[in-house]
């Protein structure tokens, strides 16, 4: 048996999943196993390479699911087996992480490791809350605590009071309790009977760096009580300090326009990081119910015979990201280049298909002012008719190659890749509908809605109860006729176009937004 494996010790970072660091996420996409808890890794594991062993040995409300002997020997057993091994763990893993414990075992069985440090909740959580946490006109120190033993309960010291030493943290700046959700109201006394003042400014942060961030503000003498109206539950953390103050003027992060709003994204998974990611750079809590997958054809016999005969055609017509997509690569895959377009008109149902060309070096020659494939007659009723190829999705409306047909065009429709309808899990969307707390649910094209009502089925959810957002008038049309709540519609027929509509309907800034 080879020797070579080894386990890394992986900070995942707080919750934010662009707060893990580079070799952290190197490593995570190379291991062969994870070893994960819950706090921060979800985000990470479907970056792991295909075929990698994912081991949740995460707490769940208080019941550990492996406990700490158990994680070790397999971490141990899993490196001795010759696994690269990533022990991955929210935060840092050695900032009340028990990661210290598991190199130390490490150690003892002579299994090489390696620690790749992670953003700490303590330090990332009061930066996103707007609270500079050592502001030099506030304090020169900083102290991190667990509020974990501050009630005097859990793994007792000799004389069974608390072991954290009060009297000095009352006299550091700032304080950060992890772990002190339950003993908020304990942490609060201690400290104010150690003689910090009780008006000294508290900040509770839950889920700190996620789009569910929530912060509670308030004084030693009335933080527990307002915690509790508030109903914060762990994770959570605590910041003590002058420092506080700062984040009246300064919570950048909860500010951004969509924050605190929930949005669905309903694309295939390969097309929807665009919308995901720039709805997530405005604060929204992104949910992802790819409702289409796409497929290249293969074999494509069509695409043979026009890559063939390609000099016929004086237009290609392409309707859409993926066919540009999927033409280039089925080029490639025939030994051919986009030498083939040499000549060629080529026209574009919208940018971001015009921009799938620019970004392969070739200018598109036209795109409509509309985005929908009505309005690409135009381009062609000035022109003498000749041989069109539209070049697209193997399921589609006829209603493009109809209309060049009648005006006079051969058209030849070349299918170039097929969408599947998978169903899509829906855990967390269901349970996100039915607590209301949906705000927008984006559908761009008529089968998007199809499809997201389909796995919507046996729900009990009703379609008049999803605020669907159209991408424009004929996605718009299934939503009415569907039944669901339409509330908005993009004026440009374009993922920016929805976008905007969006922060119109929902941003803070907006009047209607204002309104909510
Ligand atoms: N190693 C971790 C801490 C583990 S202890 C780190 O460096 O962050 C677990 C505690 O961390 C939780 O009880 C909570 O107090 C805090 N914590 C972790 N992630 C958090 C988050 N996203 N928001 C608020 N607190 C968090």
């Amino acid at each position: 048996m080879n020797n070579t494996g080894k386990v890394f010790l992986v900070g995942a970072g707080p919750g934010d999943p662009g707060l893990i660091t580079v070799r952290g996420l190197e490593l995570v996409r190379t291991a062969d196993v994870i070893v994960h808890d819950q706090l921060g890794a979800p985000a990470f594991l479907g970056m792991a390479k295909p075929g990698a062993e994912l081991v949740d040995v995460g707490k769940r409300s208080g019941d550990h699911t492996l406990p700490q002997d158990g994680i070790n020997s397999l971490l141990v057993e899993r490196a001795k087996a010759g696994k690269l091994v990533v022990r991955l763990k929210g935060g840092d893993p050695l900032v009340f992480g028990r990661g210290g414990e598991e190199m130390e075992e490490l150690h003892r069985a002579g299994v090489s490791f390696e620690v790749v440090p992670g953003v700490t909740s303590a330090i990332a959580g009061p930066a996103y809350a707007g609270i500079p946490i050592t502001h030099r006109s506030c304090t020169p120190a900083l102290a991190i605590v667990t509020g974990h033993e501050a009630d005097g309960k859990g793994a007792p010291p000799k004389d069974g009071a608390s072991n954290i030493p009060w009297n000095s943290l009352a006299g550091i700046g700032t304080v950060v309790f992890l772990m002190g959700v339950k003993t908020l109201g304990s942490i609060a006394r201690h400290l104010v009977e150690a003689g910090k003042p009780a008006e000294t400014p508290v900040a509770v942060i839950e889920r700190a760096t996620t789009p569910l961030q929530r912060t509670v503000t308030g004084r030693l003498a009335d933080i527990d009580a307002k915690a509790r109206e508030a109903g914060i539950k762990s994770p959570a953390l605590i910041v003590v300090g002058d420092v506080v103050r700062y984040r009246e003027q300064l919570a950048w992060f909860e500010s951004r326009p969509l924050f605190g709003r929930t949005i669905v994204v309903t694309r295939a998974r390969t097309q929807t990081s665009d919308l995901t990611a720039a709805l997530r750079a405005r604060g929204a809590d992104v949910i992802e119910c790819p409702t289409i997958q796409i497929e290249p054809l293969s074999p494509n016999p069509e695409f043979d015979v026009f890559i063939k005969n390609h000099e016929k055609y004086n237009d290609l017509v392409f309707t859409s990201v993926n066919g540009v997509d999927g033409f280039v690569s089925g080029l490639l895959e025939r030994g051919c280049d986009l030498r083939v377009l040499a000549g060629k008109r080529i026209v574009c149902i919208g940018p971001a298909t015009g921009d799938a060309f620019r970004t392969r070096g070739i200018i598109p020659d036209a795109i409509p002012e509309t985005y929908v494939a009505e309005s690409l007659i135009p381009l062609f009723e000035q022109r003498s008719p000749g041989r069109v190829a539209v070049l697209r999705a193997e399921q589609a409306r006829e209603i493009l190659p109809d209309a060049l047909r009648r005006i006079g065009y051969a058209v030849d429709v070349i299918p170039l890749y097929r969408t599947l309808y998978g169903k899509p899990d829906t855990t967390v969307l269901v349970e996100a509908l039915r607590s209301g707390r949906v705000d927008a649910v984006t559908f761009t094209s008529s089968s998007t809605v199809e499809r997201f009502l389909e796995a919507l089925d046996g729900t009990g959810i009703p379609p008049g109860s999803i605020p669907g957002v159209a991408i424009g008038p004929v996605t718009a049309e299934t939503c009415r006729g569907r039944g669901v709540k339409l509330i908005g519609m993009a004026c440009e027929y374009t993922i920016p176009g929805l976008l905007a509509k969006l922060d119109e309907l929902l941003s803070k800034n907006s009047d209607e937004g204002g309104r909510r």
